[in-house]
């Protein structure tokens, strides 16, 4: 990381400039003002009014979230593994302190509880001042929040009898805070969280056109824990060059992924802006050079 949250305003625009995760490119959102900067006991948070984009969270220089493009993230990571599951009454979430995935994981009826485990309060905080259609749901009945390291809490969850049904890692990028997701260490503690048929999904931020070879190494890592590991991405125009990966990953090697097996019903469809069970499906398909290098080379 170069510099880090007001720094990386000049002349009144926000840039986000990672040359060890995005070398050589960067975004550009035009500020209308600066709500909130400080550093909270884990990391460098900003968040600005955009002219463009609504409300924005940017979490040690990388943009998080934004008002106007959140629901293609928060839609997909969470609607892929719910209904790639026949039947998840238990999911976790970890990370995801801007609440936009438990907003989506409370739409589904047949979930019986929704667990969130987010390091910084601070971000939660933040959040439900700044980005209240997104942090909507942290009163739900089904919702429980822990303030913790996700990792450490993986840790516990394996070691004890406790099991989900789909658990969603919804962190920040590898350095900082969510360094540990990102490892083979973290995958099996996933594994071992997971009831038999259980799937995960976590972000994996980078897409096919910023590093290949991560991905494929992501994938291999998952995949060396996982009868499947798939990779997956959704559009996203405020994530450095538009798109954001998902790696997702089934404990049962007979899981489909790829296709919904289960159809929202109309009540849930019309509470959705981005995700559908076609472009579920069509979220796995990748161009000619992505797929040869990530699953044949
Ligand atoms: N959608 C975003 C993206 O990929 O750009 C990520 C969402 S943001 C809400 C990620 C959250 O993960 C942050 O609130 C951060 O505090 C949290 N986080 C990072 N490391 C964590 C850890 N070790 N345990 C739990 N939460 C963590």
């Amino acid at each position: 990381m170069d510099t880090v949250g007001s720094e990386l305003i000049e002349d009144g625009w926000f840039r986000e400039i990672n040359e060890k995760g995005f070398p050589g490119q960067g975004l550009m959102l035009k500020v209308e003002r600066v709500l909130y900067h400080s550093r909270s006991e884990f990391q460098d948070i900003l968040v600005f009014q955009s002219s463009a984009y609504g409300n924005v969270l940017v979490l040690d220089g990388i943009v998080q979230a934004t008002e106007r493009d959140e629901f293609a993230y928060q839609e997909m990571i969470t609607h892929i593994p719910l209904y790639a599951h026949k039947n998840p009454r238990k999911v976790l979430v970890i990370g995801g302190g801007d609440g936009g995935v438990l907003r989506e994981v409370v739409k589904h009826k047949g979930v019986v509880s929704a667990t969130l485990v987010e390091i910084d309060e601070t971000v939660i905080k933040l959040a439900q001042k700044y980005l209240p259609g997104m942090a909507c749901s942290f009163n739900h009945a089904k919702v429980q929040v822990k303030l913790q390291d996700g990792f450490e809490f993986l840790r516990n969850v394996a070691a004890s009898d406790e099991r989900y049904d789909v658990i969603i890692t919804d962190s920040s990028d590898p350095e900082g805070p969510a360094e540990a997701f990102f490892q083979k260490e973290y995958f099996e503690l996933l594994h071992s969280a997971l009831n038999d048929n259980g799937i995960v999904i976590a972000q994996a931020s980078e897409n096919v056109w910023l590093n290949l070879d991560y991905i494929r190494e992501l994938v291999k890592s998952a995949g060396a824990v996982f009868p499947r590991a798939q990779y997956c991405y959704t559009t996203v125009p405020t994530y450095t060059s538009g798109q954001l990966g998902l790696i997702v990953c089934a404990k049962n090697k007979k899981s489909d992924l790829e296709h919904a097996i289960r159809e929202p019903t109309i009540e849930e469809q019309s509470q959705m802006r981005y995700y559908n069970t076609a472009i579920h499906s069509a979220s796995f398909i990748l161009p000619t050079w992505a797929y040869h290098r990530i699953y044949k080379s």
